[in-house]
């Protein structure tokens, strides 16, 4: 009896969500709250005081001592500073309180934050805000109230506050359009995300072991086992007893926290999983995604287990990503991707593909950017995720309905000449076949765009703020032109028909893994950025600035500041990941290879005395010492190379990817060549067979 686990009643029973609220708010208090939500006006005080007395109350019937402002500064993942409710009297005993103040605005006195220049010394608080579009919750003691965190300037410091910039900016835009349709009830349009997160699970006593794992995320050394993944017998397999008790427990967990979380199995990589919950509108599905890692993490430690979200914690193994499943749709659920049944719905499907697909290649190298990191620079383009050319698959049939616009033929019936957008219907495309090409970056998959190319440990916040911006700015641009025409249909045609001619490169419905198509995109003029490095100084391009400061989602200055952060954020992280591979060569790997050297040579005196053949020994500690001695080289340069910086900012990046990595990558070579020469029993850690194969 009591396995049996109620999913409807725990199911969102750690959240102060909005059924809560009609429940423990007065009916004015409520709708307060609601109105604020529908206008985006700020709270009054008065009303703020009683939402956070009900706040409180249901926080420590659920066993909450302390409160939580959490937010989302821009190193990527959530930051959370704890106080208690307790507030001293004057008999000496406390009381437990918690006022609107407290809810509506904190002081983390968060100066360590990394804020790319936007706040002076002299003012170098951070504040934070309650989202009210968010539910705060209760989770290990807290109550976590999800919050914006912006300078004493205003200057936003974080990633919640662009996204929810965004998400109102491409609603405004969307509306434009839906209104030229005729679409006069709709009040807001929403944009809908749905992210599937990859992640890795090891032993945590193995983990414990490994240095490199546990400073950097990813194992920076290691031979390859004599099996990979080659077998496929991972992917989709039986989950084993740990893991599937990790799962359930994870899920039990996610519930409570009110997030949908739906899908759960092996991935391709041994030691490799997947969850995806159903999507939701974006600001939640961005807080859950945040939520989901950090649970996972700490349910993971409960099981013994240690969940690794590095995007490439094993060469030569698949790393991790995260798919992220974007739409718009009106608040009534209505999906504007949706390609519909009848010509006026195949039509205004047709003006947002039309946009997306100029958006998307007119702005290419500002998503690219998005998925930027150290991370993931080992996935982009390695023939394992996607590459890092940006293209767009549509599939059989929307492509031949997209090349039949162009061409002026008539794709459903080959009889009439040409296709009259808003008066034929367009044939009917099938989800299932168009979710097949796994090699492409951003694939329509029925009714939503599937965006591939995010790291397994980065927000989904940069890609959707870019998706919803580049989309403001198209839908905007199209409504310019629809508004101003006389004849409408015809002016939609001539939009669709010209969009799809001039942004034909975008799409692409090949391999996408294929030399051929490097080449191919080349001759297309796409872009090809195969590292943050070369990436990275597009981002602040005048047309990228032009596009974020005209819809508002970023001032200048916020703009350059995540620039400034990208940077720095890449060069710690090599840097790091170089002194660690210091340290592990000279107080690990060496030390042990040396130590079996010394035991061989003695072994082949030995033999050698009592005339013994040692053929095999010889051989063994020749090329162990050639490769000590390589090694030891590597490291020296290693050493000095990362002794020898450059001083500008613009250079350090370009030089920490081809100075140090490839110094990096020397060593590790070296040393995994060690590996594999030395008797196990020697070796500092465990490998890649113990810690794959477990
Ligand atoms: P896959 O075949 O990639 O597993 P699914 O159809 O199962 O794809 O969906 C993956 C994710 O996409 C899920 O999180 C799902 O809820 C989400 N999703 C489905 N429809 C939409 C939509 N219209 N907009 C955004 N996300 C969606
Ligand atoms: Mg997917």
């Amino acid at each position: 009896m009591n396995n049996i686990m109620n999913v409807p009643e725990i199911f969102g029973s750690d959240v102060f969500n909005e059924a809560v609220m009609k429940e423990r708010l007065r009916p004015e208090i409520f709708n307060a709250w609601k109105q604020c939500i529908e206008n985006s006006a700020p709270l009054e005080l008065w009303v703020a005081n009683e939402i956070a007395v009900a706040m409180k109350d249901w926080a420590i019937e659920k066993g909450a001592t302390h409160y939580t402002h959490w937010f989302q500064p821009m190193t990527g993942i959530t930051a959370e500073k704890h106080d208690s409710f307790i507030e001293p009297t004057s008999d000496g005993r406390v009381i437990m309180e918690f006022s609107g103040k407290s809810l509506v605005r904190g002081e983390p006195d968060a100066s360590s934050f990394p804020s790319g220049g936007l706040r002076a010394t002299f003012e170098a608080r951070g504040y934070t805000a309650w989202d009210p579009t968010a539910f705060a919750f209760v989770k290990d003691g807290s109550l976590y109230i999800p919050t914006c965190f912006f300078s004493f300037t205003g200057a936003a410091l974080d990633k919640k506050t662009p996204l929810l910039r965004s998400i109102d900016e491409v609603s405004r835009e969307a509306l434009r359009i839906l209104r030229l349709f005729g679409d006069h009830e709709t009040k807001r349009v929403v944009t809908c995300v749905g992210a599937e997160q990859e992640y890795f699970l090891l032993p945590k006593d193995m983990y414990a072991k490994r240095e490199d794992l546990r400073l950097t995320g990813r194992t920076l050394f290691g031979a390859l086992p004599p099996k990979g993944q080659e077998l496929d017998d991972h992917y989709f397999g039986t989950i084993r007893t740990r893991v599937s008790n990790f799962m359930k427990d994870l899920d039990e967990q996610l519930w409570r926290l009110g997030i949908l979380s739906k899908t759960k199995h092996n991935e391709t990589a041994p030691c490799q999983h997947e969850i995806a919950p159903i999507y939701t509108d974006a600001n939640s599905a961005c807080d859950a995604n945040q939520i989901i890692m950090m649970v996972m993490k700490k349910c993971a430690a409960k099981h013994n287990l240690v969940c690794l979200l590095h995007e490439k914690p094993f060469a030569g193994v698949n790393g991790s990503g995260k798919h992220n499943n974007w739409s718009l749709a009106t608040d009534s659920g209505d999906n504007l991707f949706s390609p519909g049944k009848t010509p006026r719905q195949n039509a205004r499907f047709l003006v947002f593909l039309a946009a997306f697909i100029k958006g998307v290649d007119e702005y290419q190298d500002f998503l690219r950017c998005t998925v930027a990191s150290a991370g993931n620079d080992h996935r982009l383009g390695s023939h394992e995720a996607p590459p890092a050319i940006i293209s767009i698959f549509l599939g059989d049939e929307l492509n031949a309905v997209v090349n039949s616009i162009i061409n002026g033929t008539n794709y459903t019936d080959p009889e009439k000449s040409v296709m009259r957008i808003g008066v034929d219907v367009l044939p009917a495309i099938p989800k299932d076949t168009t979710d097949r090409n796994r090699t492409s970056p951003l694939a329509f998959t029925g009714n939503k765009f599937e965006f591939r190319m995010l790291g397994s440990s980065q927000s989904i916040a940069g890609p959707n703020i870019a998706l919803n911006t580049i989309m403001a700015e198209m839908l905007g641009e199209f409504a310019d032109e629809l508004e101003q025409a006389e004849d409408f249909d015809a002016a939609l045609q001539k939009i669709v028909c010209r969009t799809f001619s001039q942004h034909q490169r975008i799409i692409f419905n090949g391999n996408g893994y294929s030399v051929k198509w490097t080449e191919e995109a080349a001759r297309r003029g796409l872009s090809n950025y195969s590292s943050t490095a070369k990436c990275l100084p597009t981002y602040v391009s005048q047309k990228n600035i032009d596009l974020v400061t005209k819809h508002g989602i970023y001032t200048e200055d916020e703009f350059r500041a995540r620039y400034e952060i990208h940077q720095d954020a890449y060069r710690k992280i090599i840097n790091i990941e170089a002194k660690t591979c210091v340290d592990m060569t000279l107080h690990q790997i060496l030390p042990a290879a040396m130590r079996y050297s010394r035991d061989l040579t003695k072994g082949i005196l030995s033999k050698k005395e009592l005339g013994l053949s040692y053929d095999a020994e010889m051989q063994i500690a020749q090329q162990l010492s050639r490769a000590t001695d390589t090694l030891y080289q590597c490291c020296e340069r290693l050493q000095r190379d990362l002794v020898h910086i450059p001083e500008d900012k613009e250079s350090l990046v370009i030089y920490y990817r081809e100075q140090i990595v490839a110094d990096m990558d020397l060593l590790r070579a070296q040393a995994d060549i060690l590996e594999s020469l030395t008797d196990k029993s020697y070796w500092p850690y465990p490998t890649y067979s113990d810690l794959l194969f477990y």
